[in-house]
């Protein structure tokens, strides 16, 4: 992005205020561009003949330093790169990073159908979201052409994911690309040997292409440079992925592509591939799955835009999954969850009330610890800006009239709704027992500290 103010932004609009865009004035509307939270069409007197040239320099201007590129169709379709920073608390990474895992074309029919089903059907909830797997790389292990499309025609018979289509012989690639191409796969991959041939297939069947030179980043950057020349700019770079003693190399040549793709190369500034699944040449068993994982993480945090993996074993999925959540979490936003009184299970007029935040894994946890335990109550979540208990009454934004507050918001009297009007404060919130009791004249006990230990705390304090 060449521009990073608002008012830059607003320079290049019709600033006529007229709100067809939703947003009350042009400057808004400009703040949600910087954020990207809104896309320059979404103004449509922009997109008229008088604004052409707005509309034309604003979308270079906003365009993000690394080339976005997309893979696949439809509502399962992906989209990598489109990174503006070097370091998410600068600004926020975007297009979290695609984990594709491989099937390999000497795989039977059943066990290729098996392992695509195990990979398209994954998912593990995660506060408030489900985390899935996004892609299969179909390898061709045969080297025959046929068998591959139909290893390819397989694939897509059981699953709507994106596809990678995993070859270096272009003639196999054709094969393949016959069969998917509507799909949108992309190829791996152009090297040294076959860019002649891989760049007219990506001509033929306009499919996004992954360059490879590992090791050798002056010839990955002619590659690109080379494929740029000929209008091929759906482009992803592979500088090789090392898992022992060459990581050090490879870590340090993402970081190098990605340095001077934000700088301003743009000859190299496209999202960038690694494959932890080389880790799996060097070593077997759970050593292999462990330095995969390793990868994984590594590149999730420096740079990797898309990667290939082979372990789908949860000890390998469950850690990959959650850095890359980490990651690309927006640190401008607080990972909340709506205020408000909820009811769990079905609770009587006996049943307790309990209090916690509304940050999300607050939230998350404490109601899977009491529905897991099928405790039927009610569950007053208050807005601390999606903080949690301890840092929220800390720092002032978990209060007794923040509580009160929430419970007159959700229009939730605790005394009519209850025989007991008690409510239950965190452990954590103690301190504000007085405070509560003052402020909303209930009666206030202490919770546990850790809801985990809720079901053992309502055994012996839970009389009402
Ligand atoms: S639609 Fe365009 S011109 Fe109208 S308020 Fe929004 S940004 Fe401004």
């Amino acid at each position: 992005m060449k521009i990073n103010s608002p008012l830059q932004a607003y320079e290049h609009l019709p600033k006529t205020n007229c709100g067809d865009c939703g947003e009350p004035t042009c400057m808004a509307f400009a703040s949600h561009l910087i954020d990207r939270s809104r896309n320059v069409g979404d103004c449509p007197p922009l997109t008229g003949v008088e604004f052409k040239d707005n509309y034309d320099t604003l979308t270079d201007l906003l365009a993000p330093e690394i080339r976005e590129v997309t893979i696949g169709t439809g509502d399962h379709a992906i989209t990598i790169g489109g990174d503006d920073v070097l370091y998410r608390h600068k600004l926020t990474f975007f297009n979290k990073t695609a984990f594709a895992y491989e099937v390999c074309d000497t795989m039977d029919e059943d066990e290729l159908v098996s392992q695509v089903n195990k990979i398209q059907n994954f998912s593990k909830f995660y506060i408030g979201d489900f985390l899935t797997l996004d892609a299969v790389a179909v390898r061709c292990l045969s080297g025959d052409a046929d068998q591959f499309a139909n290893a390819v025609r397989t694939v897509m018979e059981t699953t709507d994911l994106p596809l990678i289509l995993c070859s270096l012989d272009a003639t196999v690639l054709d094969a393949a690309l016959e069969v998917a191409s509507s799909r949108r796969p992309l190829i791996y991959a152009a090297t040294t040997d076959n860019w002649r041939e891989v760049a007219g297939l990506v001509l033929t069947y306009h499919v996004p292409v992954v360059l490879s030179a590992p090791g050798d980043l002056d010839t990955l950057k002619s590659l690109a440079l080379t494929f740029a020349s000929i209008g091929i700019r759906d482009l992803v770079l592979d500088p090789g992925t090392s898992p022992t003693e060459g990581l050090r190399d490879s870590f340090e040549n993402f970081l190098k592509i990605r340095r001077a793709g934000i700088e301003g190369q743009t000859d190299i500034a496209y999202p960038l591939m690694a494959v932890p699944m080389t880790a799996w040449a060097e070593l077997d068993g759970v050593s292999a799955a462990y330095w995969e994982s390793v990868l994984v993480s590594i590149f999730t945090i420096r740079y990797g835009d898309i990667m290939i993996m082979h372990s789908t074993e949860p000890y390998s999925l469950l850690p990959e999954l959650h850095i890359r959540d980490t990651v690309y979490t927006d640190p401008r936003k607080p990972v909340m969850v709506d205020s408000g009184v909820f009811e769990i299970g079905s609770p009587s007029r006996n049943s307790p009330v309990f209090i916690t935040t509304n940050f999300a894994l607050t939230y998350y946890t404490v109601e899977s610890d009491i529905s897991s335990n099928d405790i039927d109550c009610h569950l007053c979540v208050v807005d601390t800006d999606g903080i949690g208990v301890e840092a929220a009454v800390a720092g002032g934004q978990l209060t007794a009239g923040k509580i009160k507050e929430a419970f007159d918001s959700a229009g939730f009297d605790v005394r009519e709704k209850t025989d007991h009007g008690t409510v239950i404060l965190p452990g954590l919130a103690a301190r504000l027992q007085g405070d509560v009791e003052d402020a909303t004249g209930l009666d206030v006990m202490i919770g546990p500290p850790d809801s985990g230990r809720i079901p053992q705390w309502l055994e012996s304090k839970w009389e009402k």
